[in-house]
């Protein structure tokens, strides 16, 4: 599910169960700004499929039960 805010873009896994969900701010919110914050998620590993997001812990084309509901797998951030 995606929703946006004047000072942010915000996209949560449509999966049962899960609360993942990625978060970008913005100083002020543009249609180009939110279009950035999809393509990172979609970079990320998110799924877009029939208008439901998936994080990456839920990949559509798997069962639930082996979904692991951890949208933040992907720990290319760095660590504080
Ligand atoms: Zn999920």
């Amino acid at each position: 599910m995606r929703s946006t805010r004047p000072t942010t873009t915000q996209t949560t896994c449509d999966c049962e169960d899960c609360e993942s969900f990625t978060l970008t701010g913005h100083l002020r919110r543009t249609p180009v700004q939110a279009d950035r914050h999809h393509m990172q998620a979609a970079a990320d590993g998110w799924a877009d499929v029939e208008a439901r997001d998936y994080c990456p812990g839920c990949p559509p084309g798997l069962p639930v039960e082996e979904h692991d509901h951890e949208g933040l797998w992907v720990d290319d951030e760095p660590q504080s």
